[in-house]
């Protein structure tokens, strides 16, 4: 038989607002431990929460961007739970009337768009932090440090629209490239800024209903959201196969044996008593406001994939690539501008470019070449002042050195060689060399023509212009 897996994720994403969602400390990453608190985010008896109106911003933002339905009144909940990390007891959250519901996002599997709904998107706050030490020992202690309480998050919920893990990683990618492009997070799931939380369920093809879903926790990237979700199919799977049942849980990804592991059945889950916060008015929210906001909204990375195939006329595939980033998308269009050429510059930027920066694991915004130095070094292969092969070991050069590539040719004397007589005196002594071969072409082996011209590029060490190489080997062959 074969089975279809359901997908819905649940992605937190921590905003970039200067301060936290309910008081003045600072809402930065870091920090020596429980130094950005203050009696309202460690819970002290009697201080109240004031509401971060930036906060709202960033969240009507991305919630415009998914194309969602604000609500003109939101409330904010308690979510009561006990927990080391939450001094309050409970973490003010968004129940019943969340900011915003029904949108989505597009996503481009096999060359088509699909796009994954999205069934709210509300502002809550984050809990603290717990450090384990010496776990295995008998002085084993654990610290908490309260510097993430009340940072401002999002939580966005995913209808079950998502039907492969691949897909999963699609959309989880475009919901942080959109964080990004906004400007609102950092979208670093290492660092925990950016989360998800993967519900998965598998049911036989064709069957209408939905299988019994398990949730997975403790996915700290996009790779471990992939693996999680392809081990976790296979194994409801194999249970509904061996006639067994899913069993409703909660389970932990665990990374080094590559396996999810139960952490709490549907019994033990949290009845968090959810009520609306005495502590804070509702939130309302006005058309005049939504209509100011959507006016800041940049170009988002869907349009700007659809711009660069219509203006430029590459492919879907080196659009997606170059509008990953705004910063990207950027340094391609000024490279185009500079240059002209869309395709050679997006072959470069896609090829060399990309590949030299993974290397180093760093981000368009520490490259040290320059559009101005990349869009020279193209002019320079169109003018036929250096070949394609050349220019591969010019752009190294300047992408280690940081020079522009008129110094770098000058320097090393890379200047394509198109000098007519003296390619002829090469070609000459390569077929005095190989009279047998010579004899061959023209006996009709003609694809020995490759061979002669690799011999020329070798002895002019790769500087002759191979097209000319080409047509003056053609006619010293030819006349026997
Ligand atoms: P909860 O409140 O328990 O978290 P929700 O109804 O809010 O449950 O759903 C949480 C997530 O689970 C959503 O992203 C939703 O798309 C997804 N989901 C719901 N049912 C299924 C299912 N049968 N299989 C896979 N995902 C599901
Ligand atoms: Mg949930
Ligand atoms: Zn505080």
């Amino acid at each position: 038989m074969d089975y279809e897996a359901i997908i819905g994720l649940e992605v937190h994403a921590q905003l970039l607002t200067r301060s936290k969602i309910f008081c003045g400390c600072p809402a930065a990453f870091g920090g020596e431990p429980n130094t950005h608190t203050c009696p309202v985010c460690t819970g002290q008896p009697g201080s109240l929460p004031v509401l971060n109106v930036k906060a709202v911003e960033f969240a009507i933002k991305m919630a415009l961007a998914c194309h969602c339905k604000i609500s003109p009144f939101c409330l904010f909940a308690r979510k009561n739970y006990f927990y080391p990390d939450l001094p309050k007891g409970y973490q003010i959250s968004q129940y019943e009337y969340p900011l915003a519901k029904d949108g989505y996002v597009e996503v481009s599997t096999d060359g088509r768009g699909k796009r994954i709904g999205i069934i709210r998107i509300h502002m809550e706050e984050d809990a603290g932090k717990l450090v384990h030490e010496g776990a295995f020992e008998t002085s084993a202690s654990s610290l908490v440090d309260f510097n993430r309480t009340g940072v401002p998050l999002i939580e966005i919920v995913s209808d079950p629209d998502i039907r492969t893990p691949e897909e999963a990683g699609l959309y989880l990618r475009g919901l942080r490239d959109i964080l990004r492009y906004l400007q609102i997070c950092d979208g670093d799931m290492e660092k925990g800024s950016f989360r998800c939380d993967a519900n998965v369920s598998v049911r036989p093809q064709g069957q209408r209903d939905f299988g019994t879903r398990t949730e997975l926790k403790n996915l700290n990237s996009f790779r471990h959201v992939e693996k999680a979700l392809e081990y976790e199919i296979k194994r409801q799977i194999g249970l509904l196969e061996a006639g067994e049942e899913v069993v409703q849980e909660t389970r932990l990804w665990d990374e080094d044996q590559g396996r999810t592991l139960s952490m709490r059945g549907k019994e033990e889950a949290h009845d968090y008593r959810y009520f609306p916060d005495p502590d804070l008015v509702p939130l309302e929210v006005s058309e005049a406001w939504i209509e100011d906001i959507r006016g800041t909204l940049p170009e988002l990375p869907a349009e700007k994939r659809q711009r660069f195939i219509r203006q430029y006329g590459i492919p879907e595939y080196d659009a997606g690539i170059l509008t990953a980033s705004q910063s990207l998308a950027d340094y391609y269009e000024e490279c185009v501008r500079l240059f002209g050429e869309a395709k050679m510059v997006s072959n470069w930027i896609m090829g060399d470019l990309l590949r030299e920066l993974k290397k180093d694991d760093r981000e368009i915004e520490q490259c040290s070449v320059p559009p101005k130095h990349l869009a020279s070094m193209l002019k320079m292969i169109t003018d036929g002042l250096i070949s394609g092969k050349i220019a591969k070991t010019v752009f190294e050069e300047m992408y280690r050195s940081g020079k522009g590539p008129e110094e770098i040719v000058q320097e090393k004397g890379l200047v394509q060689l198109t000098d007519v007589d003296e390619i002829q005196r090469i070609i000459r002594r390569v077929l005095e060399e190989n009279p047998k071969l010579v004899e061959d072409y023209q006996k009709g082996k003609e694809q020995l023509l490759g061979f002669f011209v690799g011999q020329v590029m070798k002895a002019t060490r790769g500087k002759a212009n191979p097209k000319l190489v080409n047509e003056l080997l053609r006619k010293s062959l030819s006349k026997g």
